[in-house]
């Protein structure tokens, strides 16, 4: 793997005005835009010497996954600090978790209470006395470095879109977006979570305001999801045999068509969405749905 090789994602044609940006297939760990927000992360640490790379995550998290992998691929040593120390025990049966211990990747296990200090400077202090000197991806891989990489997700080639849709998570991916999209191109997010602090941190990277936040496709919040959803992403799969993950991109898919449907973008304009990739974490919530007796992700 070679970080420094250009990447343009092809743009497959769903139908009607809709054209999907093929992140996904960038590479089957290091997904979609984890792929472009550890980019420029590796280049740095490798730069200034470090040799371990330290982040935080859900236990499903891609970012977790493709840390993991990508710090392995690239001779880091990493370090997870994961939320709920519940999880615990469940390394062998969690798929993210099992594939990161797999690439070598080291785990803490914090409460959800501690867990909201990730960025406090004490509580880093703290990890360094703990593990030593390391390189520090803060949640999701978003810090600037992320941003540069999520630039190069567009090309010269989409120029004619006029509106560009994404799943939010922590910002860094639409930041990007937003900072290369032309001025006439309208960026539109499809959080997959509740909450309003998104937009604030997504001012903080992006040098435009051609953007804005669709908040009615979160599904009851990060991770939950509805067997509606479910339905949805069996369905596209069929249709267009691309797989869709139920965290991001199920959502902001369904959210696009939805949206389509009630007439909401005007019959003329082109829309491109961006598919982030996250497919592992398709296994894990199979795991949840099965135990729960709803119909699983096919
Ligand atoms: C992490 C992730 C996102 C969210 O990206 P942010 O830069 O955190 O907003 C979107 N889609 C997929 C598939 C992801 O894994």
């Amino acid at each position: 793997m070679d970080l420094l090789k250009k990447i343009d994602s092809s743009n497959i044609f769903l139908g009607d005005q809709v054209f999907m940006k093929s992140e996904y297939l960038i590479h089957p760990f290091i997904s979609g835009n984890k792929y472009r927000k550890l980019k420029y992360n590796v280049l740095e640490a490798k730069k200034n010497k470090q040799t371990k790379l330290l982040t935080f995550g859900g236990a499903y998290s891609n970012h977790i996954a493709a840390t993991a992998y990508a710090g392995e691929a690239f001779g880091f040593k990493t370090i997870g600090i994961i939320r709920g120390d519940e999880l615990k025990g469940e390394i062998a049966t969690n798929p993210t978790l099992k594939f990161a211990n797999s690439c070598g990747m080291r785990f803490k296990f914090i409460s959800r209470e501690d867990y909201r200090k990730k960025t406090e400077l004490d509580f880093i202090d703290k990890l360094r006395s703990e593990f030593g000197d390391f390189y520090l991806i803060p949640e999701g891989g978003t810090n600037s470095l992320a941003v540069k990489g999520c630039e190069e997700i567009l090309t010269k080639n989409d120029q004619d879109f006029d509106f560009i849709c994404c799943c939010v998570g922590t910002g860094g991916t639409i930041s990007g977006l937003i900072n290369a999209s032309a001025s006439h191109q309208k960026i539109l997010g499809f959080p997959a979570l509740k909450g309003d602090f998104l937009r604030e941190d997504i001012r903080k990277f992006a040098t435009n305001n051609n953007w804005d936040l669709i908040t009615d496709y979160h599904f009851g919040g990060y991770g939950k999801i509805k067997p509606e959803l479910i339905t949805f992403i069996n369905k596209f799969k069929k249709e267009h045999n691309i797989p869709l993950d139920p965290v991001y991109t199920g959502k902001m898919m369904y959210g696009v068509f939805d949206l389509l449907d009630k007439g909401c973008f005007s019959e003329n304009s082109k829309i491109l969405v961006i598919h982030t990739g996250g497919l592992q974490g398709i296994s894990g919530m199979n795991i949840k749905l099965k135990q729960k007796g709803l119909p699983i992700i096919e």
